[in-house]
């Protein structure tokens, strides 16, 4: 029973008190959703004071990059060793903008994912393919060699902490979503290149879609049971429509009043920024 996993990537939105706002609004809807981990990827800026407003809150954070190199002459960066000493939960790699507009590939994007989970970091992976790609019927070749490139070989046991974002570049940003059928039909895929590649333990690692999710569209994508949460862009800025979507995920048994109970091996981010 994996535990959904709902990220609000804010990308280059939100000054600092405007991330603080944010939080005063979103954390006492979020004491009230059960059995879902959120947190939150707001930009560098407001990493150290937001993760101060989350401190013994259920709501973890996350970086939305990070340089493969733990230290160096890389002017601009931050290294995974700097994100989890303040704390970070979980780190996005391999997003489709900065694949694009950044120009960075599946092997720098592996290395991103071997730096943070050798400082004990849950990287996101984005893999999603491009709308001609789909269209030429190659979306599941594009998603399995984005995988294949962009995980590193992996210490044993540390592959629960892993997540996977399937995102088709097509409905990020363009208000255009995956159907439910075509979103679980792509975590198939993923789930079972993850299954190639770790055998059993791939079932802990969570899928989350990600791609124009909001309030309206979150609970038929998120009842699939291969939908292992959201990676929300776009709606994830307002916080009263980022907690619809989070509690769009809470499983049946929690809305019922039962609770799930938490991953095996901790893969839940929470706790990581707690006091
Ligand atoms: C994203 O950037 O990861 C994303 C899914 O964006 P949006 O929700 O705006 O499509």
């Amino acid at each position: 029973m994996r535990r959904p996993l709902v990220v609000a990537n804010w990308k280059m939105h939100k000054t600092v008190r405007e991330a603080l706002t944010y939080a005063e609004a979103f954390l006492p809807r979020a004491r009230e959703i059960e059995g879902v981990d959120l947190a939150l990827a707001p930009p560098f800026t407001a990493l150290e004071p937001l993760s101060r407003a989350l401190l013994g809150s259920p709501v973890a954070w996350a970086a939305q990059n990070v340089h493969a190199e733990p230290a160096g002459a890389f002017t601009g960066e931050v290294s995974a060793p700097m994100l989890a000493e303040l704390g970070c939960a979980f780190a996005i790699v391999g997003h489709s903008e900065r694949r694009r507009l950044f120009g960075e590939s599946s092997g720098f994007v592996a290395r991103k994912v071997a730096a943070l989970v050798a400082a004990g970091i849950r990287p996101i992976l984005c893999v999603g393919e491009q709308l001609e790609e789909r269209e030429a019927g190659r979306a599941r070749e594009v998603v399995e060699r984005q995988l294949e490139e962009s995980l590193p070989e992996l210490p044993s046991g540390r592959e629960d902490g892993l997540v996977v974002a399937y995102e088709p570049v097509w409905a990020i940003g363009t208000g255009r979503t995956a159907t439910p059928a075509l979103a679980a039909e792509a975590h198939g895929w993923v789930r079972a290149a993850l299954r190639s590649r770790y055998g059993g333990a791939a079932d802990r690692i969570r899928i989350q879609y990600g791609g124009s999710v909001k309030p309206e569209n979150a609970s038929a994508l998120l009842a699939e049971p291969e939908i292992d949460g959201a990676l929300v862009g776009g709606a994830s800025l307002d916080p009263e429509s980022f907690a619809a979507i989070a509690a769009a995920a809470v499983p049946q048994a929690a809305s019922a009043g039962g609770r799930r109970p938490p991953p095996a091996g901790g893969a839940s981010g929470q706790g990581r920024n707690q006091p």
